[in-house]
């Protein structure tokens, strides 16, 4: 355990440079193995603002064996003195929350007020939620026979391997590491390339609680860093986020080890409109729903939006104007709604669908908002949120995940259309009804082929309301106590004959 209290950095690029060349591993920063580094880019400027430790299989392996040794220990403490420590992490993350919302912003280019202080808040609060269930990890008694007591006993996996992607690296890892903990796992936890700064520090934190070797951090390539740690004989147990073609590879190689596997992958949520809908809440659930203020980066992002013809052009009108309304600019900056995209690649593949979009028959692109004036933001990956009108739901713009700001709006006359066409995806994580008629909400909550179904509201992740796909958008939930008990633990079946 670190002896000393850490204060909080409040200087983000000074707490970039801190967090420069290591990993976590057994309680320590360390370099990687091969000394190798890759540059952490700030997407609002392309400054380099750190160079994180490229860890690789050497790494995996010296930090799989830590989390082993520890979890010899960690598994056998009392359930609630786990818990207590996890709380513990909760409160001083929680005095974290400010530097931590920093880097965050100026590693994925999100904008402070809208974003990274919310996500930096819940993390906090995830792990004195989590923190508060140890006692829960109960079992049962199995009526069986006279003289024979038979119970089940939810043990812990053993050592957990987490893969995290970008766009809510600290909700992300909270989600996957909280529960796993309290569940008397260790974990290794690889972060994204494109963010591995807060993470970081955010575990450094946490080891001043924890015994050295319950939570490692590793940074570096998904085929370098996150395949080994996938593969590797030690790790029990994965739980993935990210892109649906790399949860099929994890998967895959999960399955040559016969391990459990929890994936959340992407997403193209639909949101129904009816004609009687509250329609400002519907405009304001848009906006939330589709992420505007993450660039749409996300993989719940409500992306297809069915509204019905009667309100069709009054709806888009409304949407643009408050979209237009929102400011794009530095994302340090406290009076900034939306930032950045992540990076080169994904800016460039947003662009690439907008500019499709832009010239498919009958599609109508409508840019909103305007780009940040100031020159020192000139490299900076902004993408002007654009609603798309005129596009059919078999269009690609409609079928394929764009993490990016690109909404598109579809008409439809009547329910039954919505309904079916909400329906054809290949994803299956959220979708949202808007209507004043119970009947319809009521129809539509069971008819909708999706892991979270709201009516008249578009919540983000909440602690303790379970959260996760169907279909493409993966495996198992996260977020809830069910959540932990199902993915982090195993059950064991005891008979005692007492005869
Ligand atoms: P995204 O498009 O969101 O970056 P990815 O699925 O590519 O989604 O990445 C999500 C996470 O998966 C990242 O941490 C990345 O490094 C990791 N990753 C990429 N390829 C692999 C792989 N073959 N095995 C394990 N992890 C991987």
């Amino acid at each position: 355990m670190l002896q000393n209290r850490l204060e909080p950095v409040l200087d983000p690029r000074a707490l970039a440079r801190e967090m420069s060349n290591k990993l976590l591993i057994d309680g320590a920063m360390v370099p990687a193995v091969s000394r190798k580094t890759f540059k952490v880019v700030n997407p609002a400027t392309q400054e380099t603002v750190s160079e994180a430790a490229d860890g690789a299989a050497a790494d995996v392996d010296v930090a799989v064996s830590a989390a082993a040794k520890a979890q010899k220990a960690w598994g056998k403490m009392a359930p609630r003195e786990r818990g207590r420590l996890v709380q513990e992490c909760g409160r001083i993350l929680n005095d974290h929350v400010e530097e931590l919302a920093r880097l965050v912003t100026i590693e994925t280019g999100k904008a402070i007020r809208t974003e990274s202080r919310v996500e930096a808040g819940v993390f906090a609060d995830i792990f004195v939620f989590y923190g508060g269930l140890g006692s829960e990890l109960k079992g049962e008694t199995v009526p069986f026979k006279p003289g024979m007591l038979t119970i089940t006993q939810r043990e812990p996996i053993g050592v957990v391997g987490a893969i995290i992607p970008w766009n809510a690296p600290l909700l992300l890892m909270a989600l996957k590491v909280a529960p796993a903990m309290v569940a008397g796992n260790t974990v290794v936890l690889k972060s994204a390339e494109e963010a591995p700064l807060t993470v970081l520090r955010a575990c450094q934190i946490m080891n001043q609680v924890l015994p050295p070797g319950v939570l490692n951090i590793l940074s570096g390539d998904g085929p370098q860093c996150g395949a080994p740690l996938v593969a590797h004989k030690g790790i029990g147990k994965v739980t993935f986020t990210g892109s649906v073609e790399t949860g099929k590879l994890v998967y895959g190689a999960a399955s040559q080890k016969l391990i459990p596997v929890t994936l959340e992958l992407g997403g193209k949520s639909p949101m129904i409109v009816m004609g009687d809908a509250d329609l400002d809440k519907a405009i304001d659930g848009a906006i939330v729903g589709m992420r505007f203020t993450r660039q749409g980066q996300s993989c719940t992002a409500a992306s297809r939006i069915f509204v019905h013809e009667s309100i069709h052009d009054a709806f888009v009108k409304r949407l643009k104007a408050k979209v237009d309304a929102m400011k794009m600019g530095d994302p340090l900056d406290e009076k900034t709604d939306i930032g950045t995209i992540i990076s080169k690649q994904q800016y460039d593949k947003v662009v690439s669908y907008i500019r499709y979009g832009e010239n498919a028959p009958g599609a109508t692109a409508h840019r909103c908002s305007s780009m940040p004036a100031d020159a020192k933001l000139a490299k900076g990956y902004f993408v002007q949120p654009v609603i798309f009108t005129g596009i059919a739901n078999d269009n690609k713009l409609a079928r394929e995940e764009i993490f990016g700001p690109v909404a598109c709006v579809i008409k439809f006359k009547d329910y039954e259309e919505a309904i079916r066409q909400a329906n054809d995806t290949e994803y299956g994580l959220a979708a949202t009804i808007w209507t004043r008629d119970l009947k319809t909400a009521l129809d539509a909550t069971q008819r909708l082929e999706a892991g979270l179904v709201q009516v008249n509201q578009n919540l983000v992740v909440q602690a303790n309301m379970s959260y996760g796909g169907i279909k493409n958008s993966g495996l198992g939930k996260e977020a809830s106590l069910e959540a932990m008990l199902e993915h982090f633990t195993r059950k064991k079946t005891i008979v005692l004959n007492l005869g």
